[in-house]
């Protein structure tokens, strides 16, 4: 079966809790490797560059402002089926219709701050992908 990538993002109330950890062991015990990762702390034009699908949506303004108010983990993951594997093991947007055992049943917060990014298609994941990183930095 063909490796397949997708772009994970922890996100600033994960990262505020010290919940990095946390997170990567559901990301490897569900078999996805963590291939490059990176802590960086966005400025408004990353987000907003990053989030510019939602850009009419009513939440995207608090959405910017949420993902700037502090660090991030921005990863490559790789394994079979890793964007329906990953989504599986976030869980919900909403953490309350999230599954047991998800990260966001376990960690989010609120709708909002709900932990984690992963790209919801093969074809948005290589976008996000070359957006975020450079070839160099994704060691597989
Ligand atoms: N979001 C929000 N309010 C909403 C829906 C989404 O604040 O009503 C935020 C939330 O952080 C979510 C992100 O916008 O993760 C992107 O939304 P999307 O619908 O793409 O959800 P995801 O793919 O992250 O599950």
């Amino acid at each position: 079966m063909a490796k397949e990538r997708t772009l994970s993002i922890i996100k600033p109330d994960a990262t505020r809790r010290n919940l990095t950890g946390a997170i990567n062991a559901k990301i490897e015990g569900a078999g996805l490797r963590i291939i490059a990762q990176k802590r960086v702390k966005w400025k408004k034009k990353d987000a907003e560059t990053f989030y510019k699908v939602h850009k009419e949506r009513p939440f995207y303004k608090d959405l910017v402002k949420f993902m700037t108010s502090g660090p991030i983990v921005i990863q490559v993951l790789e394994g079979e089926k890793a964007v329906a594997k990953y989504r599986d093991v976030m869980g919900a947007t909403n953490p309350a219709n999230a599954n047991k055992g998800t990260i966001r049943k376990e960690f989010a917060e609120s709708i909002e701050a709900n932990s984690v990014h992963g790209s919801d298609s093969a074809d948005n994941a290589k976008k996000e992908i070359k957006l975020c990183f450079k070839a160099a930095e994704i060691v597989g």
